[in-house]
């Protein structure tokens, strides 16, 4: 049984380690299920079993979840979803967790096709950095991979993030067949500009169940990346599951995520809460704790807390096993599991 922490006024948090020795102090955040896009990579175009509303967190609900595992020693924050802006009132939710003490670090992904008008506030409210999803720079094929014709609105985002100052990084999904042939100009964008562009494997996450093994892995994309740009070099590996290449000349930085090959579980620090409410401890892994069906029961802080401590202590050691013990999860779309 693991002890409540005994909080003194000046004792820092504690740590949340899982059964593997690893940190966990980054949470993910998914505010929505619901999307104005249809990815093909992410769901079908007639969408998915959009959640019922009540069963969707109360923004009170998510600020009490981001507060209890701040005090339980989480310092990074991703809100992401589905479409995350689709929320109203995202911005200020935002700017109430910004005033968490312990949270050092909050950031959103978005699909930007919402997201330009609230560039000044989030640089007001001081927000770490944003991630902008964009697998192609032509407007005919972007309708193609999202079935919506917003690509105007996404680039209008990109470019007000810019001009803003904000941090930025793009996400790029490799799908083969449709934009591999794109990610030597995408990668060109950090030539350009001060932006991280990461490819990402495509993932098993599609909410149809229909996925076939990929062949435009981690490797794959490296190699179109070296040959284009021979003078890439790795930095340091840290904490992040991108691996992140710098290449002479460029503003930004090039990053490769192989979420399909799962190369980066020894390190991975996060947490993720649906917007049902259930906790992951990988993307691999069906919900290891109904959060909300604790706190509608009127659980207490403490209980919810050793809950998440204890259910930390059970964590997969990587996506593989996580999988093995959640064979139903490829039907999942990754607007409901919060990518
Ligand atoms: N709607 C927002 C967006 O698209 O940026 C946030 C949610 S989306 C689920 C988060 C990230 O997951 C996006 O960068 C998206 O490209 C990525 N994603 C979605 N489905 C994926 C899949 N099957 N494989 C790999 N990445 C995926
Ligand atoms: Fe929507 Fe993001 Fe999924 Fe695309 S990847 S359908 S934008 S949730």
């Amino acid at each position: 049984m693991v002890q409540p922490h005994n909080k003194t006024p000046d004792s820092p948090p504690p740590k949340l380690i899982d059964n593997f020795g690893r940190e966990m102090n980054y949470l993910r955040l998914a505010v929505t299920d619901r999307c104005n896009l249809r990815c093909v990579y992410c769901m079908p175009e007639k969408g998915i079993d959009w959640i019922p509303r009540e069963a969707i967190l109360t923004y009170e609900e998510m600020h009490r979840l981001v507060r209890l595992f701040v005090e339980l020693g989480v310092t990074k924050v991703r809100l992401t979803g589905g479409e995350p802006f689709l929320r109203k009132n995202l911005v200020e939710f935002l700017a109430r967790i910004r005033q968490l003490p312990g949270l050092r670090h909050i950031h959103v992904t978005t699909n930007g096709v919402l997201t330009a008008p609230h560039v000044p506030r989030l640089k007001e409210i001081g927000i770490t950095s944003i991630n902008l999803s964009l697998d192609t720079l032509r407007p005919e094929r972007f309708f193609r991979i999202a079935r919506r014709n917003e690509f105007g609105a996404v680039m209008e985002t990109f470019h007000r993030i810019l001009e803003y100052g904000i941090p930025l990084k793009l996400n790029m999904v490799v799908y083969e067949g449709l934009n591999e042939d794109e990610i030597v100009p995408i990668a060109r964008l950090a030539e350009k500009y001060p932006v991280e562009v990461r490819f990402i494997e495509q993932m098993p996450f599609n909410g149809n169940g229909g996925f076939r093994r990929i062949r435009f892995s981690w490797k794959t994309i490296l190699e179109t990346l070296k040959t284009a740009f021979p003078g890439m070099e790795p930095l340091a590996p840290g904490h992040s599951t991108a691996a992140v290449y710098r290449v002479a000349g460029f503003r930004g930085r090039l990053g490769i995520i192989g979420g399909y090959s799962r190369v980066f579980c020894e390190t991975c620090s996060r947490i993720r809460v649906t917007p049902r409410g259930v906790m992951k401890t990988c993307l691999y892994d069906n919900g290891v704790l109904d959060l909300k069906r604790l706190m509608r029961a009127g659980a207490s802080d403490r209980v919810i807390q050793q809950a998440i401590r204890e259910t930390i202590l059970h964590r997969a050691a990587n996506g593989f096993e996580a999988e093995k013990r959640a064979p139903r999860i490829h039907s999942d779309s990754m607007a409901t599991i919060g990518g």
